[in-house]
């Protein structure tokens, strides 16, 4: 059985909630935030920075799984939002969020979101480095990060310069400026790193945050969160 199988596996008999579309509003040309109600899987989940949730999206009869992030919950009304990146490519995810009106459903499945917590004490700082994917959970990481640990945020720009909700900011216009902006940081002793964006990408940088930068493997958090050319989790239910 692969890893796959097995996760698909898993999922199944992870708790699954229905949502309905609430609302629905245009961040930018290419960025969409969709509020979701959500109140059992509000009155059953936690959600610290960074949770994210299991999308099946309906498309030609089926069902795919994609992640997104959850951000901004309000739980006294049994909502939260989650901001889409509408980029090129066939995606189904982003096609379905392309369309979204209120009153649709979906469902979402709660399986493998790790908890982010600020270890203690305090690291000397934080570098973050993201994409607009994974923008919401950079932004809900800032929002929970104690005054005064500093974070060196680098975004990998796709079509919009999307609000950062803190942190020392530099948009790259490629990979490769991503990498050599992280290389040129020099030694971050005492930093931790938090790494999401294309695949081969967070490689990379996991990679130089380690070797070049000094940060301890586990002080470096990291995940793929879309792979160039392929399809992401692709799943039916
Ligand atoms: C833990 C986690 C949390 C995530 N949270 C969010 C979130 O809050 N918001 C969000 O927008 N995304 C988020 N993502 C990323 C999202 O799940 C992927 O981008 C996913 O591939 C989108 O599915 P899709 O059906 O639109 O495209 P797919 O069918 O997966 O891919 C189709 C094509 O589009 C390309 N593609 C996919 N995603 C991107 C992208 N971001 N930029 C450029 N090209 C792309 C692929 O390379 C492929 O060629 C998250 C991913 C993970 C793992």
């Amino acid at each position: 059985m692969s890893r796959f199988e097995k996760i698909v596996l898993k999922t199944l008999r992870a708790p699954t909630y229905p949502l309905r579309v609430c609302a629905v509003e245009d961040v930018a040309d290419h960025y969409r935030r969709i509020r979701f109600a959500g109140p059992e899987l509000l009155a059953a989940e936690e959600t610290p920075p960074a949770f994210w949730i299991r999308l099946w999206i309906p498309a030609d009869g089926e069902e795919y799984q994609r992640a997104y992030t959850v951000t901004d919950v309000r739980r006294d009304d049994g909502t939260f939002a989650c901001e889409f990146a509408l980029h090129e490519g066939e995606g189904v995810a982003s096609e379905w969020a392309r369309r979204a009106e209120p009153g649709q459903t979906l469902r979402a499945t709660v399986y493998g979101s790790k908890r982010f917590a600020v270890p203690a004490p305090a690291p000397e700082g934080y570098l973050l480095v993201g994409d607009p994917c994974s923008l919401p959970a950079i932004n809900d990481i800032l929002r929970a990060l104690p005054e005064p640990v500093p974070a060196k945020v680098f975004l990998l720009e796709d079509h919009d310069r999307l609000p950062v909700a803190g942190g020392d900011v530099r948009w790259c216009g490629s990979p490769e400026e991503v990498l050599a902006a992280v290389r040129d940081l020099g030694p971050l002793p005492g930093w931790h790193a938090w790494v999401a964006t294309e695949s081969a990408l967070t490689r990379q940088v996991r990679g130089l945050a380690q070797d070049a930068l000094g940060v301890r493997k586990q002080d470096v958090t990291s995940q793929g969160y879309w792979t160039r050319g392929r399809a992401m989790g692709r799943a039916r239910r």
